[in-house]
């Protein structure tokens, strides 16, 4: 078994497309090594060998790859001319993970490893620059000190052990940056922060090399693992079986003084979709400062240096004076840099997310990965690709992931509203949107606030992985520090939330819970709105209006039409919905729930008065009550659908959910029926039912009270023949909902197809209309093609099917579904994700028996899942007509189903 893949000047044992072995971080390392871009040797650890220390610990894979390791060292020393472990010559190494999916910030990484007193002096003296040297020890001891051994701040309120003891030398040297210390600092504070480990873990700092790097690997190993990563894969639904592989990399060096900078660059402008080349840098650092925000960061590129320079109201001379850009401070490597990610982008055809580092004028690349992008990026740069020719159609809609959609369709701020919005704070436009939300602070607090439905905005000086799970239950995220590469720019853009990052004017106080800009001090639970896509911070919440559809999202919707072979419905109970969702690019309606009809207004008196009525003539007395409402909802449904099928369920629910349950309103309905509150008690109470979801529902009610049936099949026929009367096209269709046995929906056809025929002869004309019926009981799906012979369609209820064949209920199911989740006995949410093994059996069956008896049948699904990628994929392989979903994921259903077709 092949344990390790070596890279280095210009060769590689691995490739770009060996992700799931190597990871993305270790496939792209030896990719870039092939097509010249300047990469420091090492080697890649695979994702096997993780498995294997996964399910059979560290002994197991010591042996294992032992040797291999050695000898992957001796091919970094023969590269380099320096030796591992040893002090005359030494050679440093950076440890990092690299899991198959890109997972950014969960796992950790370790640079400078190798390091220890001895070597330290020799590289002071061979570089010339002690300050570099032990500038590199102390970032060592202190990243080893928290990655492998574990040192965390204790509580959320405390900060990192060891930027505490940073922040006190700083303090006691009066002095603000890491960069103003000098090398009689750094040495003192390796020695500090040693003995914090000591203190803390009881042990000696380790000082050989091998032992370094050996805890080193257990610690990636180990951080598949942690919390976060945990949290990050289910966020994201990446497989927990994948592993992460380890990448060992000589280490390049950032900090070795001012011809030397670190920096992180996009091909792209990953917010907007932009085609502008951008990043941020710094001189003089290492690994993570630039994301950290340890200092600003500054642009790579003058142009992206002159907008920033502006956002953040910075004269063009302090800009030029304090921070230029790369291509003014170091134009050669910048140019280099300008050619790579220009090559990096022809040959991956997708915009990069690069990092690198140039140590004394020398640029290397250390990553690169098609970068992550916001909704309107991933489809501003599908679009400029397909026109700049790099990419075809059908590429443009695999590279969309449907979900992300969602973002382009919410609401904007209104541009009058924002006129008269009090500006309090300005910073970097990180993550568009608009977001209006109360302020809190910590991930916990996000949680819990969110958790009782109200609106958030995580206020932070910066955000880290911790973090994440406050992130995505907010509604956008402002920071203090940290520039358009911080943690919270990137995550956030990855998550399509709105984010202002970096505005420096803000003051947070954690402790107190307060956050002052503008001079007003805002505490927790205060609104404010954040625009990201201009970095204004709003007092208080700012009105929205909706987005504009047109343009690149058009273009790549029309794209979605051209290439996909199912039809996407919407699930609309009225105009307006149904409306929305034909801006949407909603075909027809799959499901009108009738149901609601009956609540507004007055209705429900009549309802009440029809269901507590003694017999059928005074039922019918009451229906016909109903009767023109009914038809008038129709009528207006037909209209907005015009040209389109609209599916009308008959009533479904229990009757006990419309009567009343409160001594006043029963006495209402007394009064109103002339009946004695006593009767009108003792009907209501006998409508109680131990289990209503499978009690008296569905056909059940329109088979025992078939003048229910009646009236309802009267309205959607006359409001049919009324519209059509008007010159809309109308076509109808009605859906019998909780169909179990063949007879059931027999007698049901029967009773629509009598009353249609005596509306047509009553009104001596006709309409075109079909009958069909919801398949949502398993017995229905088994006997599908008895059930075919009696309709012209099937509508999958799948989440009816899915509580059924999961025998879950909907309503009482969260409880344990979340502890199934967490136990791995679960996947995903069934009532979220269809079941494909299971319940997509019964779909499947029953679309295949259906067809059988009824080569016309007309099939599609209704449940939540019409919306859900996966699902309509799903839906999509078994050639089903159509899937309907609520209209804001009509989108996103067309996305999936135009994905299903190009994938085939
Ligand atoms: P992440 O996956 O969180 O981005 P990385 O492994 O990419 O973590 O590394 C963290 C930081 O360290 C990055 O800024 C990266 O460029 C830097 N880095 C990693 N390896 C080296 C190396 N061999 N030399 C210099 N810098 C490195
Ligand atoms: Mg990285
Ligand atoms: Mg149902």
């Amino acid at each position: 078994m092949k344990t390790i893949y070596t890279f280095g000047n210009g060769k590689a044992e691995g490739r770009a497309d060996m992700r799931d072995l190597l990871g993305g971080k270790g496939a792209n390392l030896a990719e870039m090594n092939l097509i010249g871009v300047p990469v420091p040797p090492g080697f890649t650890i695979t994702t096997e060998v993780c498995k294997i220390y996964n399910e059979k610990g560290r002994e197991e894979v010591v042996q294992l790859i032992k040797a291999d390791v050695e000898n992957a060292i001796k091919h970094i020393e023969s590269l380099t001319g320096n030796k591992f472990n040893d002090p005359s010559n030494p050679q440093l190494v950076s440890v990092r993970s690299g899991a198959p999916v890109s997972m950014p910030g969960m796992m950790d990484t370790v640079l400078n490893l190798g390091i220890n007193d001895a070597v330290a002096e020799t590289l002071a003296q061979k570089s010339g620059n002690p300050r570099f040297a032990w500038d590199s020890y102390r970032r060592f001891v202190q990243m080893y000190g928290d990655v492998v051994l574990g040192m965390k701040p204790k509580n959320k309120t405390d900060i990192d052990p060891f930027e505490e003891i940073i922040e006190n030398v700083k303090k006691e040297k009066g002095v603000q940056f890491d960069t103003d210390l000098e090398v009689e600092d750094l040495k003192r504070l390796v020695a500090l922060f040693k003995q914090a480990v000591k203190d803390n873990t009881g042990k000696d700092f380790p000082t050989s090399a091998w032992d370094q790097l050996w805890g080193a690997i257990y610690a990636v190993f180990d951080s598949w693992n942690n919390e976060r990563a945990i949290l990050y894969r289910k966020m994201n639904q990446i497989p927990e079986e994948y592993g992460t592989a380890v990448n060992v990399q000589a280490m390049v060096y950032g900090n070795m003084g001012n011809n030397s900078a670190t920096g992180v660059c996009f091909s792209r402008d990953a917010a907007t979709g932009e085609n502008l080349f951008n990043g941020e840098y710094l001189i003089n650092a290492q690994g993570e400062d630039v994301v950290a925000g340890v200092r600003t960061p500054q642009q790579i590129m003058t142009e992206g240096s002159r907008r920033w320079a502006e956002l953040q109201g910075i004269s063009e001379e302090e800009r030029k004076a304090k921070y230029p850009s790369l291509e003014e401070s170091m134009p050669e490597c910048a140019a280099q840099l300008v050619e790579i990610q220009h090559r990096l982008e022809e040959h991956y055809r997708d915009m990069q997310d690069m990092e690198f580092t140039i140590q004394d004028g020398k640029l290397w690349l250390l990553q690169t990965r098609n970068g992550k992008r916001t909704g309107a990026a991933m489809v501003k740069i599908a679009m400029d690709l397909l026109r700049e020719g790099k990419i075809d159609e059908k590429t443009v809609i695999k590279r969309m992931e449907p979900n992300k959609l969602d973002e382009l369709l919410h609401p904007v701020f209104d541009k009058a509203a924002v006129k008269s919005a009090k500006v309090m704070a300005k910073g970097l436009p990180a993550s568009p949107g608009a977001a209006s939300g109360q302020i809190v602070f910590f991930a916990d607090d996000a949680e819990e606030w969110a958790s009782r439905k109200k609106k958030v905005i995580m206020v932070r000086i910066e955000t880290s992985p911790e973090d994440l799970r406050g992130m995505s239950v907010a509604q956008g995220i402002l920071t203090a520090r940290g520039g358009m590469t911080s943690h919270a720019a990137v995550v956030a853009r990855g998550m399509g939330k709105c984010c202002v990052s970096g505005a420096g004017t803000i003051k947070v106080n954690y402790k107190a819970r307060t956050v002052e800009m503008g001079g007003k001090t805002y505490n927790e639970g205060d609104w404010i709105s954040i625009n990201g896509s201009t970095g204004q911070v709003y007092d208080g919440p700012v009105a929205t209006v909706d987005p504009d559809l047109g343009g690149d999202y058009a273009a790549v919707m029309a794209l979605a039409e051209k290439y996909s072979k199912m039809d996407v419905y919407t699930n609309a109970d009225s105009p307006r919905d149904a409306q929305k969702a034909r801006e949407l690019g909603a075909h027809g309606i799959g499901l009108c729930r009738t149901e609601h009809m009956f609540f507004e207004g007055d209705r429900i008196k009549a309802m009440r008065e029809m269901i507590i009525a003694p017999d059928e003539s005074s039922r019918r007395l009451a229906l016909n009550k109903l009767l023109p409402l009914q038809r008038g909802d129709f009528e207006g449904i037909f209209k907005a659908m015009d040209g389109y099928e609209v599916t009308i369920r008959l009533l479904d629910p229990p009757l006990h959910e419309f009567v009343p349950h409160q001594l006043e309103t029963m006495r209402e309905l007394a009064d109103q029926t002339g009946r004695t509150l006593e009767e009108v008690k003792l009907i209501c109470d006998g409508l109680e039912e131990f289990n209503p979801m499978l009690g008296h529902r569905g056909c059940r009610l329109g088979n025992t009270y078939p003048e229910i049936t009646e009236m309802q099949a009267r309205a959607i026929i006359e409001a049919a023949l009324n519209m059509q009367a008007k010159g809309i096209k109308v076509h109808p269709k009605i859906m019998v909902p909780l169909i179990g046995v063949k007879a059931e929906i027999q007698m049901q056809a029967d009773i629509i197809n009598a009353t249609a025929k005596k509306v047509f002869a009553e009104r001596g004309e006709t309409v075109a209309y079909k009958v069909g019926t919801m398949i949502e009981i398993p017995r229905a799906a088994l006997v599908a093609d008895q059930i075919a012979e009696v309709v012209d369609f099937f509508s999958f209820g799948t989440n009816d099917l899915t509580q059924m064949t999961f025998g879950y209920s909907r309503d009482d199911a969260a409880k344990f579904l979340a502890v199934y989740k967490n136990l791995g006995i679960l996947k995903v949410d069934p009532f979220e994700v269809l079941d494909q093994e299971g319940v997509g059996q019964l779909v499947e069956m029953a679309t295949r028996k259906g067809r059988a008896a009824n080569p016309d049948l007309n099939v599609g699904i209704c449940g939540e899942h019409g919306g859900e990628p996966s699902s309509v994929k799903f839906c999509a392989s078994l050639n089903l007509n159509y899937v309907s979903c609520s209209p804001y994921r009509v989108p996103i259903a067309r996305l999936a189903a135009a994905q299903a077709a190009v994938e085939g």
